[in-house]
């Protein structure tokens, strides 16, 4: 394999130059972190199971008619992809309460909120990731008032789909993390496209029967069998056939 460039290593992939211009390839880690990198491990076959999740919930959701930054994946851990300007900015959408918006309005992990609700993150670790509004997106010049209104449409356009999609397979889609970034080149030049990944490294997913958790709170809160518990979501969505028909049983991840 030819010597590729590296452009960037993020805590859960790597980021190299793509075969043709325009393009650049993630590598998923098995990597973890969580609260802002004071905490660190591994999940073994993660960056496997995130870059097949990523690819089939990216096809998904262009089959809709959302532009994604997803081509194609070329290997068990590697996928290739546009190139674009990362806007700064960490999209949240909530449809239950758990995790910081539970903290921030002590609300108890689990209660429905009264209607799906987006969030807006300031994408900095040296800040910790502050929480931010649309006055600071557009007066910081991060994304223009247009792409805003885009990007919340879009978000909550997912949003819906993906929870029809997960409670298909009996899974409750409580949050998600979205980023957005602008097409580099081409005739379509600053187009707001869908980046990053989805997966359960930045999506809350909850068993529809138990409210197990089936996602990165595993490892944040030290529950045990986080890796079966990405092989389960992965295989109720039949990428992993071998244990596709596990969820009509009792759900334990061992
Ligand atoms: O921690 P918090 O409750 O704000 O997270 C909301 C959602 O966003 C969760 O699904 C979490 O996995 C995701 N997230 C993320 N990356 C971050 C912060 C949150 O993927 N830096």
């Amino acid at each position: 394999m030819p010597r590729r460039k590296k452009i960037y290593e993020g805590k859960a992939k790597v980021i190299f130059q793509g075969p043709e211009p325009g393009t650049i390839i993630q590598y998923f880690k098995d990597d973890a972190t969580a609260f802002n990198n004071k905490k660190k491990g591994s999940i073994i076959g993660k960056g496997v199971i995130n870059n097949l999740i990523s690819e089939y919930l990216m096809q998904k959701i262009s089959e809709i008619g959302v532009n994604t930054h997803f081509i194609r994946r070329l290997n068990m851990r590697e996928q290739l992809v546009k190139e674009l300007e990362i806007i700064p900015v960490e999209v949240v959408v909530r449809n239950i309460a758990a995790g910081s918006i539970s903290k921030r309005f002590a609300i108890e992990e689990g209660t429905k909120l009264p209607r799906s609700m987006v969030e807006y993150y300031y994408k900095d670790d040296n800040l910790g990731d502050p929480l931010i509004s649309e006055e600071h997106i557009t007066g910081f010049g991060w994304a223009n008032i247009n792409e805003i209104d885009e990007i919340l449409n879009t978000s909550l356009i997912i949003n819906d789909f993906l929870i029809g999609l997960f409670l298909g397979v009996g899974i409750k889609l409580i949050d998600f993390k979205l980023e957005f970034g602008r097409l580099k080149s081409g005739k379509d030049e600053n187009k707001i496209i869908l980046a990053d990944e989805l997966s359960p490294d930045n999506c809350r997913l909850w068993d529809k029967k138990t409210n197990e958790k089936m996602d990165k709170d595993r490892f944040r809160r030290d529950l045990g069998n986080v890796e079966s518990a990405y092989q389960e979501v992965a295989s109720r969505l039949g990428i992993l056939p071998q244990k596709a028909h596990s969820h009509n049983e009792n759900l334990k991840f061992k």
